[in-house]
């Protein structure tokens, strides 16, 4: 089995009249944040690391938020168009780890809820996502509540090519290249 590990991190602004959603879930709260698209920072962090893991670059190449298309977008497009590319080239989920850093709301409660949704975006076991969540420390922009971040490790496996031992070893009748 082949493995790879990927890791993404996202931050967003934290204002008022914008909705919350992370890792696809909204949570009520006075204040949202703030992007070109639904500004989820866990799906993005998440779709950044999928994509890091398969060696496929970052996600301001694959849905550049200069393109109108992705105006307020729902982050899961992000996320599925990205697990189609992996699904493409074989690969397969095995485990997600994720921290959301954020002063305000407090997410405990949350934290469950947000793995279940990613569990089923992901196609995968419970078991096989985490979900925590920190605070600033009341630090720095997080701690401010001035903003939100989130970051995701992942790992991915896909079997091995499998290729006959015959196609590889030369054959004893095959004749030299012509060379003329
Ligand atoms: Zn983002």
């Amino acid at each position: 089995m082949e493995y790879r590990i990927g890791l993404g991190h996202d931050t967003h602004r934290l204002v008022e009249g914008r909705p919350l959603i992370l890792g696809g879930v909204s949570i009520p709260h006075l204040r949202g944040l703030v992007g070109h698209s639904d500004a989820d920072a866990l799906l993005h962090a998440l779709t950044d690391a999928l994509l890091g893991a398969a060696g496929l670059g970052d996600i301001g190449e694959a849905f550049p938020d200069d393109d109108r298309r992705w105006q307020g977008a729902d982050s899961r497009i992000f996320l599925d168009a990205t697990l189609q590319r992996l699904q493409a080239l074989r690969w397969k989920v095995v485990n997600i780890d994720a921290i959301i850093f954020a002063q305000e709301p407090k997410l405990g409660a949350w934290k469950a809820v947000i793995r279940r949704n990613l569990a089923r975006l992901l196609a995968l076991p419970e078991d096989n996502i985490n979900v925590k969540a920190k605070t600033g420390e009341g630090v720095g922009h997080i701690g401010r509540g001035e903003a939100l971040a989130a970051q995701v490790v992942v790992l991915l496996q896909r079997p091995p090519l499998s290729v006959p031992d015959q196609d590889l070893a030369p054959t004893p009748s095959s004749e030299p290249p012509d060379t003329a």
